[in-house]
């Protein structure tokens, strides 16, 4: 019997890749489980409970799938490792089952972009592909309905934790900066770690591509790679062109991916590319027909010579810092929301440079209020429509706004999507009256 902890996206999946496989499954979610879930379980006949962990206390299973969210120190993950129970992630579980190639991506920052990236490379280049993992849909899914060659799975550290035997053909690992340390006893180096997991089990017919911070690899891994490494590095020329390892690698000609945060995500993606044999010319078709997913500085609209771009993905303070980085105009700067104990001083070379006035959001903005009122002049906003209007008495023709908030959501909205399209909504609305 196959026990499946949390039944979300990733719990769903597994157990309808279980059900598929004929694996007698129990399902057991401590809150109640989502109404087309629910309805789906009902339908498969697969016995589940919700609301709490119970039943399962009353038997021992052969096997757990456990859902990232689910704390090792749980009672429940606790109970089965006194009793010697393996527990695995989904993505671990679906990689028992999969017979395609795996390319998989993790990293702090870009993950999302760079799966996007390669899936859309893979294909135009007519690839029989599937995108998988944190971007919404479950590995485990996508095999209980269909098998492709190549699956590109955006991979969280939390996913990674409890890997076993997962073997990715091609693991990407973007960047590592400090973020979730509360799920890590506040140690960088067991985050690191975590990462690295990614390659445990590679040999030297797998590949890693690694971008440049050699310091933290040498100094954080606890494990020797012996995976085939690629090292990239990439620059951006006076036009926006990425040159990808300036010696022996390819260059491109342009991205539509702005900033240089984006350069590293797609040499990353061109890397791969070329490990799996995709022409240059192809590559470089498909980035310039990608289209990111929207909340990642996203251009909204210009008013009255004011662009307005929106940055909501931004929830901590590396990203923001790259959104800076790629802004050539003086900024005004949105943010603020739940801080996740930010450390804003790696910023604030960037902001005294650019930013006019930072206009803070959200329920309480004493923190911000505090660290940058002494450099530059700070608003506090408690509504994004109050914001955006603050923002176009503030800005001159030939600034940008950017709404990249360097803090989670949760204060004032549903969720980061739901703080963009408040942020595009807002913008729309006021370019409307100006019109
Ligand atoms: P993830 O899936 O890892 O959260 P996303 O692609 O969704 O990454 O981007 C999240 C935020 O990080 C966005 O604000 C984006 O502009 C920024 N970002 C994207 N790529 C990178 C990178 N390589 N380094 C730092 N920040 C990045």
């Amino acid at each position: 019997m196959l026990v499946i902890l949390g039944c979300g996206e990733s719990g769903m999946g597994a157990a309808l890749l279980a059900h598929k496989l004929g694996i007698p499954i129990f399902v057991s979610d401590a809150g109640s489980i989502r109404e087309d879930f629910r309805k789906q379980l009902i339908d498969l006949e697969i016995d589940f409970e919700e609301n709490e962990h119970k039943i399962i206390f009353d038997f021992l299973p052969t096997l757990v799938v456990k859902s990232p969210g689910i704390s090792d120190r749980s009672e429940v993950i606790q109970y089965y490792l006194q009793n010697s129970i393996d527990v695995i992630s989904e993505i671990e579980f679906a990689f028992m089952h999969c017979k395609g190639k795996i390319i998989a991506i993790t990293g702090s920052n870009g993950k999302t972009t760079t799966t996007n990236l390669i899936f859309h490379i893979l294909k135009t280049a007519k690839y029989s592909v599937s995108k998988v993992g944190n971007v919404g849909y479950s590995f485990a899914r996508s095999l209980s309905e269909a098998e492709f060659d190549y699956y590109v799975i955006e991979v969280s550290s939390f996913q990674l934790d409890t890997i076993k035997s997962f073997r990715p053909f091609i693991a990407i690992i973007l960047n590592i900066t400090p973020d979730h340390l509360d799920r890590y006893e506040y140690k960088f180096e067991n985050y690191v770690n975590s990462k690295f997991k990614i390659a445990l089990n590679q040999n030297n017919d797998n590949h890693i591509i690694l971008y440049r911070d050699k310091t933290i690899i040498d100094n954080y891994r606890t494990f020797e790679l012996r995976s085939t490494i690629h090292w990239v590095q990439s620059e951006l020329n006076h036009q926006d062109e990425i040159i990808i390892n300036e010696q022996q690698g390819p260059s491109l000609k342009y991205s539509v991916l702005k900033g240089r945060h984006n350069a590293m995500n797609v040499s990353c993606s061109v890397i791969a590319s070329q490990i799996l044999g995709i022409d240059n010319n192809v590559v470089q078709l498909a980035i310039d027909s990608f289209k990111n997913d929207p909340h990642r500085l996203e251009y909204v609209a210009s008013i009255e010579g004011v662009d307005y771009i929106n940055d909501s993905k931004a929830t901590n303070v590396d990203s923001v810092y790259w959104a800076l980085d790629a802004m050539k105009s003086k900024i005004v700067w949105i943010a603020g929301g739940q801080d996740k104990g930010n450390n804003y001083s790696v910023i604030l070379p960037l902001i005294q440079e650019k930013v006019k006035t930072l206009v803070a959001l959200g329920v309480n903005n004493q923190k911000l209020i505090d660290f940058f009122s002494p450099y530059i002049p700070v608003l506090d906003t408690h509504s994004m429509t109050e914001c955006v209007e603050q923002c176009m008495n503030i800005a001159s023709s030939g600034d940008k706004v950017l709404l990249s908030p360097a803090c989670a959501s949760f204060d004032l909205f549903k969720n980061y999507q739901d703080r963009g399209d408040q942020f595009k909504n807002a913008v729309i609305n006021l370019k409307e009256t100006r019109l």
